[in-house]
């Protein structure tokens, strides 16, 4: 709402031809087309409503490497090798995504942030400095915060905590139209408004059916359509949650905690609460475990009001005016990883699934990989990431 439409992208009009076509344009999409614009491959983007308005445009923009599923946990899924790795993977697409910012013309705005995971409660404490001790062994910049330290840096009580250094913040949305911009003019194109009705595989790539009986035909086939992209996958492989958030009206105060990082919590669903620009507070979480397109108004403003009472909970000294209140969609796998790459029932077809709470950096890894397997560059991270684990 607060940036408006900043670009939108006309309808297909006739049948075409391309070497890659991406289906969704959200940010998963835009960075597959941006890392593909110079690979002497024809590349086109179709989304059944305007580019970025999916769970993109619902997005608090916070990037973690820190995933849904602690590490000490996801260990025991993949393995500690693979678990580490994932965790590193997450903070490159940070520290990737700074680059990018930097490399696009103009340079787009980034910045760097902390973050604070604190234990909900005395039971969470153990596994948290487990958590943390995992962290240090392999290296990332993570600090212990007891509960005095917690409540002189951030003002509120818990009785432990991981600081993290690696955190960044980027408007996913305005990101993903910088890139659109960039992938256009590198001579690609985007279509708004072109439902795609039907994938067919054929023996020289795929057909895509759109919603107007126009046929895109493509030598490979990304699919980037967010949650709705399950509906091709014959196996279940996600649950799909609503999450809610509040931002307040702007408050005068520019600091309100240590550099104003990201913070969360130790409880599933988790609460998280972060400053966003104009010195607002945004707070998130109290998530259902269904989805229904259309939330009633109703259910956002008893959840926006959960999210509030909870704050001020924490922080009864920041006065908190609620000014907008919104609901989305978000998919949850089983190991907190993302699906990336293909499956033996769609040939010629790439999944960009980047599910959880940190999907952006997930989508960062996704067009990463995806770039690779589509150029046929070899690229070691795609086991961790593949359908079949
Ligand atoms: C409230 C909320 C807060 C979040 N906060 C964060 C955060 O702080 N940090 C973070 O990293 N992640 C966050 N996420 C997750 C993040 O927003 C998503 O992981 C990310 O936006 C997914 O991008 P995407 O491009 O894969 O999907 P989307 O942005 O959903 O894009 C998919 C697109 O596909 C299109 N589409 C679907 N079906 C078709 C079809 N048949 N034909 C053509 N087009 C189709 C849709 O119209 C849509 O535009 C949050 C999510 C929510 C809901």
């Amino acid at each position: 709402m607060k940036n408006g439409i900043v670009n939108t992208y006309p309808s297909l009009k006739e049948n075409i031809k391309v070497d890659v076509a991406i289906m969704g344009a959200g940010i998963s999409a835009a960075l597959t087309a941006w890392h593909l614009r110079n690979a002497g491959l024809t590349v086109a983007v179709f989304d059944k409503n305007h580019a970025g308005l999916g769970s993109t445009a619902a997005s608090t923009a916070f990037l973690q490497y820190e995933i849904d599923i602690p590490l000490t946990k996801l260990k025991e899924y993949v393995g500690e090798a693979d678990a580490v790795k994932s965790y590193k993977l997450c903070r490159e697409a940070i520290y990737d995504i700074a680059d990018l910012c930097k490399s696009l013309k103009p340079a787009f705005d980034f910045h760097l942030k902390p973050s604070l995971q604190y234990a909900s409660f005395k039971t969470h404490l153990s596994d948290l400095k487990a958590e943390y001790e995992l962290r240090k062994k392999h290296n990332f910049k993570v600090q212990w915060l007891d509960e005095d330290e917690i409540q002189k840096q951030f003002g509120f009580n818990a009785p432990g905590a991981i600081l993290s250094k690696d955190g960044g913040e980027v408007d996913a949305y305005l990101l993903t139209h910088a890139l659109f911009n960039a992938f256009e003019h590198a001579g690609h194109k985007v279509y708004n408004n072109t439902p795609i009705k039907q994938i067919e595989h054929t023996k020289h790539g795929v057909t895509l059916h759109t919603a107007s009986n126009l046929k895109i035909n493509a030598k490979k086939l990304v699919i980037a359509s967010g949650y709705e992209s399950l509906q091709y996958v014959s196996k279940k492989i996600a649950d799909i949650n609503s999450t809610y958030a509040m931002v307040s009206e702007p408050i005068e105060d520019t600091t309100f905690w240590y550099q104003n990082s990201l913070v969360w919590e130790t409880a599933t669903p988790y609460m998280y609460f972060r400053v966003v620009s104009e010195n607002r507070i945004l707070i998130g979480g109290r998530d259902d475990p269904f989805h229904h397109p259309h939330i009633a108004p109703s259910t956002i403003d008893k959840k926006a009001e959960m999210l509030r009472k909870a704050f001020s909970k924490k922080m009864p000294q920041i006065p908190l005016a609620p000014d907008f209140k919104w609901a989305g969609a978000f998919a949850s796998t089983k190991d907190g990883l993302p699906y990336i790459g293909s499956i033996p029932e769609r040939p010629n077809t790439y999944f960009a699934l980047g599910f959880g709470g940190n999907g952006i950096t997930f989508s960062v890894i996704a067009a990463n990989i995806i770039h690779d397997l589509i150029t046929g560059k070899k690229n070691d991270n795609a086991a961790i990431f593949r359908f079949n684990r």
